[in-house]
This record gives structure tokens, sequence and C-alpha cells, in this order.
């Protein structure tokens, strides 16, 4: 795998750390445990970090040493990518050190895996887990990805050798990207701008989700946080776990509390607790809540540790999500796995995982009214509530265990090498076998 910015071995919540890191990790952890050998290629951001990490038997992280060896943000990483890609191709030179397939996660990666595999014959599965199109359309000048980004996804989703899109609306967009970005360049002097578009419009794709470990996020354990404090008027509780930042919508939740009498937000996210004062989105949402007179119902405690994070998401009677836009989210999958009813909104990756009316509602973004009204017979009804949870619980089983995931994902570079082999004829793919099963 290749994941230049989001290591499995990074601590989660802060700016850039967030569902990548968890995906790679559970997903190299799977696959392992399925008989593969993993390696994570990911850029050195601490000087003092091994080259090599064993995280478990199965699975490395290999820092590769690509600009500065210190944290910068991701949206810096572009102009590292050429040496990234040429220590890969160093290394995959060598055919028993060249991976059957390499999967690279978010567009960066996807740009310096496409290089070395065009370089070594390597296969690239890509998972852009967001897209720039889409940020740039909620985020308009505020986006601060390279410009040439989108025009590189869509490269990317042409050339591959397989994209695995992670929900049914990332396909939609995919599509619309590939159409717009051709239509773009066709020639204006063609009566059918779509005339060259028959072919290779997009690459081999499968939709295969992201999963979460069904054991740790479970239903039974602990709670983190007592029952909500009746003596101060408090009967119910929602939790809020993201990265914190605008987009993420923490501030819908909190100006639909005015109308939810009883009900205290606790929101998880940031840096740590004590580092809040300085993080300018906890700043605004403090100021906000004091604005609309619901500061003493809002509780900003920072950044949880993933292993802890069960028992706060079980301490609430929903989970609220209520991003402007959301390539997939982990977050609702993982309160639905502790047995939560998640109230999100009807954007990306939840379309798929909550079912409205089921396992929880869904409501447009940055709608407080809409959110307050899908929220407040949940909360009066703990009946409801708790059937929303079962369901909840029984459809991540069902569908998002990471061993489906890791097996769909397995499915899918079978198809690719298969696909090669045939393309290649009986005497390619030396490097197979490497499994360790
Ligand atoms: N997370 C965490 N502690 C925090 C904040 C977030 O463990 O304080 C984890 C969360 O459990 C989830 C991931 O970070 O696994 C966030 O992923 P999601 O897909 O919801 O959002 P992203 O950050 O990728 O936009």
């Amino acid at each position: 795998m290749v994941s230049e910015h989001a290591s499995p071995l990074a601590a989660l919540g802060g700016v850039d750390a967030g569902g990548q890191n968890v995906h790679v990790a559970a997903l190299a952890t799977a696959l392992a445990r399925r008989g593969h050998d993993v390696e994570v290629f990911t850029r050195r951001d601490d000087a003092s970090a091994a080259q090599r990490v064993t995280m478990l038997p199965g699975v490395d992280v290999v820092h590769v040493d690509a600009g500065p060896p210190r944290a910068l943000p991701k949206d810096d990483l572009l102009v590292w990518m050429p040496a990234f890609a040429a220590e890969l191709v160093r290394r995959w030179s060598d055919p028993l050190l060249a991976p059957d397939v390499v999967h690279a996660h978010f567009w960066m990666s996807g740009v310096a895996a496409l290089e070395a595999g065009r370089a070594t014959g390597v296969p690239v599965a890509v998972t852009f887990h967001a897209l720039g199109s889409v940020k740039r359309r909620h985020q308009g000048d505020d986006d601060s990805s390279p410009l040439v980004r989108v025009r590189l996804e869509a490269a990317l989703a042409r050339e591959a050798d397989l994209v695995v899109a992670t929900c049914t609306d990332e396909v939609a967009e995919l599509v619309d990207l590939v159409l717009c970005d051709a239509s773009a360049g066709a020639d204006v002097a063609s009566s059918d701008p779509f005339e060259s578009l028959t072919d290779d419009l997009l690459a081999p794709l499968r939709v295969v989700p992201c999963g979460v470990d069904v054991e740790h996020f479970c239903p039974d354990g602990p709670r983190a946080l007592p029952v909500p404090d009746a003596a101060r008027g408090l009967r119910h509780r929602l939790v809020s776990v993201s990265r914190l930042v605008e987009r993420k919508g923490v501030d819908t939740i909190v100006r639909a509390l005015p109308v939810l009498e009883g009900t205290e937000l606790v929101v998880v996210g940031g840096g740590e607790r004590e580092d809040l004062g300085r993080d300018p989105e906890a700043v605004r949402l403090r100021a906000l809540a004091g604005d609309l007179g619901v500061g003493e119902r809002v509780h900003l405690v920072g950044r949880v540790d993933h292993a802890d994070l069960p028992a706060v998401l079980r301490s609430a009677d929903a989970v609220v999500a209520t991003p402007w836009y959301e390539p997939f989210g982990l977050v609702p999958l993982e309160a639905m796995a502790c047995g939560v009813p998640v109230v999100g909104s009807a954007v990306g990756g939840l379309l798929d995982t909550v079912t409205p009316g089921v396992t929880g509602e869904l409501v447009p973004p940055r709608d407080p009214a809409a959110l307050a009204a899908a929220l407040a017979p949940l909360l009066a009804d703990p009946t409801l509530a708790a059937r929303y949870g079962r369901a909840a619980r029984a459809r991540v089983v069902e569908r998002y265990g990471w061993d489906r995931v890791a097996a769909a994902t397995e499915e899918a570079f079978a198809e690719v090498l298969a696909r090669r082999d045939v393309a290649a004829g009986p005497l390619r793919h030396a490097s197979s076998g490497r499994a360790r099963r």
C-alpha cells in the first residue's frame, strides 16, 4: 500500500489524521490475517522514526524519505511525490521486492504509485478516499488542494488498473469527473464532444466499503461518561466525533441544540483537550454555543484514543454526523457497530451506511431545524432508539466487518492480476506466489 500522508501508526483526530489512517491500518491488518505480506509506504515525517517498523506480523510500515522529515500539511506534499515515486521504483526494480499489486490511498499516493507501477510493471489499484472535485464544489476558494488535483484524479481514474470506490455516491462522482475532464479536453471543433469517450473512460471499478472492527466497536462494554446530570436538567446526550474542521459541520449540531431541551453535546476530536484554546474551529464552536445560549451544554473534549472511543460512543443516546459532504465516514459505522443510532447528513457514504427509519435518520446537510426535527422523536423514545441501535449493529456486522471488506478487496486485486495474466500470456506475473499461504 502507499499512503503518503496517512500513516497507519499516526495518532488520530488531528487536522490531517482521520479515516484514511484507520482504513489503511485495518485493511493491512485484515489482509495480513488472510495470509498476505503487506508493506505500507508512507512519507517520513519524523527524523527519528526507524525506516521500517513492523506493525504486526505480516504488516511493515516503511518510511520513505521524500521532503523534510517533519509533519507537513498534506496539501503541500505533491512536490515531493516524484521523490516518493523514485524510491518505490528503486525498490520494485528488484523483482524479489516488487509487490504483486500496489494499492494507493488518496490521489497523491496514486500519482506516485502509478509512476512507479508504470516503470516496474506493478499493477496499480487506487482508492481516492476523497475527491478534489467534490471538495472544490463545497469549499470553493477555501479549498487549499493544489489546482492540478482534479485533473490528476481524472487521469488516475482512467489509467489505474483498478479503482476501488468506497460508496455508490463516489461512483457517480467519478463518472462526472472523467466526463467533465474529457469534455474539457475534447476537440472543440468536433461536433460530438463525447466522440472519443467510448472506451476506457474509467478504469475497472469495484465498490468496496470501508470496514469497521466489530469486536472493538461493540454494544457490550463500559461507558466512558455517566448518565447526563439530571440535577442540571439534562436527560439526553449527543456525541459527535470528527476532525475539527469546518466541513464536518459540528456547528449544525450546536445550532440544533436550542430546541433540543435537556440535551448535551459532547464533541470529540481536534488536538489534545488542553490545546483546544488554540484550535480555530474549537474557538469558533465555543463562541457559537455561547451566542446561542447553549454553552453550558456543549463540551469539547479534544481527541480521544481510538482504543477508548467505543466507551464514549456507548455513552450517547445518538451519534450525530452532519458533514457538508463525506467521502465515506467511518464514525457513523463505528457508532452503529456500538448499537447507537446515527443521525447524519444525507451525503456521500452515509447514503449507503445509514438506513433512514431503520438504523437512524438522514437529513439535509447544514440544516439545524431538520436535524432537531429528526433527533427529537429519537431522544423522546428510548425504545425506538434501542430498536434503531440493534438494527444498526446487525447491519454493520452483516456488511462492514473487516474480514468481509478484506475478502472483497482481495477479490478485486485477483481480478487485476488475472486480467494482466490474460493480456501478457503465461510467462507474466513472475512475482506471484509471495503470499504467505
Ligand atoms: N478518531 C479517533 N479519535 C478522535 C477523532 C477521530 O479515533 O478523537 C477516528 C474515528 O474513530 C474514525 C476516524 O478517526 O475512525 C475518522 O474517520 P472518518 O471517516 O469519520 O472521517 P475523516 O477524518 O476521514 O474525514
